[in-house]
């Protein structure tokens, strides 16, 4: 027997679900949001580190009270080289529980409800939970990167699924304003160490092995302290068909993830935007196209950049890296922590760039892999 109705259900109480959920009543609107967990925020799967248009470029802006530190540059290294990027208040680092905790306020959530199917039902869905059945005229998916609403009702998608995890340590550390990134092969993948704050750090990676990766990395870095908290979690990254009759995905289950950092908050909640600007407007399909035209190119762009730096031969890459550090004061001045094909077109209007890409295409040319997706793109 069905146990509630509600013209819109969101499944998942994640910060893009939540923000969601706030548009939606800010609109007018009554959603209901169905969460697995007995509690909003936790456990956390995340690094925390936001750019500064998270909390000004937003329609209803969080406050920065969960803000733990301010971060005004990186390190960033590979293969034993490195260079520094100094750029004054570029991101922040929160407290992610907490963050997602204000963004859920005055919401109606069903805590302890997983949701298990998902069936069409006249013009809604019947929603099958842990905690009884439900029906929704409108349904959204904002049930993270294992989406059980994208999987019931078959939404076409062309993703993989990355392995997240990171480790909070307590240690004996002076306080920083710097971010450290190491890469490790292949290019994409990557370990951080993200200065908390108050004596912690974060340290983490997104890479095939992740145990063996921040076991090695905490060894060769000599970070000795106690490890107070584990975060782990799954990162989609690729493209995902967003609306489906009268249902839609959006955040971390629509795969709305910048693909060379892999950060979802910002992209997630922008996303948010489109979608109840469409609900607002009666147009669920409007969704699509605005989506497209925000983010469409960017996201293409940088998937397939971050494919030929997953499929780079090691002595390609280091050219590439070396070309990058010694350019970076233009990253300084033109990077954009939300966008980075900006980066890109800078490097490309600059005629030294030249024989860094000549490698690069070079590359591309005798590996079929690489060939054939860019084809398929075309
Ligand atoms: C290790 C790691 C580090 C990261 N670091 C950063 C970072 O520094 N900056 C950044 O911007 N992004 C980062 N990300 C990505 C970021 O965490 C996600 O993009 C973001 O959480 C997406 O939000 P969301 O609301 O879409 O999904 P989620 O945060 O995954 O929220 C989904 C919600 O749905 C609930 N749920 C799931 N399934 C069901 C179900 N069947 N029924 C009911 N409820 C359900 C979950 O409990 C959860 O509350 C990181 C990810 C990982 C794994």
């Amino acid at each position: 027997m069905t146990k509630k109705t509600a013209k819109i259900i969101i499944a998942g109480a994640g910060p893009v679900g939540c923000y969601l959920g706030q548009l939606l009543k800010h609109y007018g609107f009554n959603p209901l949001i169905l969460e697995e967990h007995s509690e909003v925020g936790k456990p956390v799967s995340c690094a925390g580190i936001v750019g500064k248009d998270v909390f000004s470029d937003m329609v209803l802006p969080p406050t920065k009270k969960t803000v733990l530190n301010v971060i005004d540059g990186a390190k960033i290294s590979y293969n034993g080289s490195g260079f520094l990027l100094k750029r004054p208040q570029v991101a922040f680092i929160i407290d992610r529980a907490a963050f997602d905790k204000e963004l859920s306020q005055g919401l109606k959530i069903e805590y302890n409800t997983r949701l298990l199917s998902v069936d069409r039902s006249g013009p809604g869905y019947r929603i099958k939970t842990t905690n009884g059945e439900y029906y929704a005229d409108l349904l959204i998916g904002a049930d993270g990167p294992n989406s059980k609403v994208r999987k019931s009702l078959n939404f076409s998608h062309n993703m993989k699924l990355y392995k997240g995890l990171q480790y909070r340590i307590k240690m004996e550390v002076p306080d920083s304003d710097r971010v450290e990134v190491s890469y490790v092969k292949p290019f994409s993948l990557f370990t951080w160490v993200i200065p908390e704050g108050k004596g912690v750090i974060r340290v983490g990676t997104i890479c095939d092995k992740p145990i063996a990766e921040l076991d090695r990395f905490i060894k060769e870095k000599n970070l000795k302290g106690e490890i107070i908290e584990k975060n782990a979690g799954p990162i989609p990254i690729g493209t995902c068909q967003l609306v489906k009759d009268n249902a839609a995905l959006v955040g971390d289950a629509a795969c709305q993830i910048k693909p060379i950092t892999s950060g979802g908050i910002y992209y997630g909640m922008k996303s948010a935007e489109l979608l109840a600007e469409a609900i607002r407007e009666g147009n669920l399909t409007g969704y699509e196209r605005k989506w497209n035209d925000e983010f469409g190119q960017e996201i293409r762009f940088c998937l397939l950049a971050r494919y030929i730096m997953e499929n780079m031969g090691e002595e390609v890459m280091q050219k590439v890296f070396d070309y990058v550090k010694d350019n970076a004061p233009l990253i300084e001045r033109v990077g954009d922590f939300e966008n980075h094909s900006t980066v890109f077109w800078s490097l490309v209007a600059n005629p030294r760039t030249y024989p860094t890409i000549g490698n690069v295409l070079l590359e591309v040319m005798t590996k079929p892999r690489i060939l054939f997706r860019l084809f398929r793109r075309k």
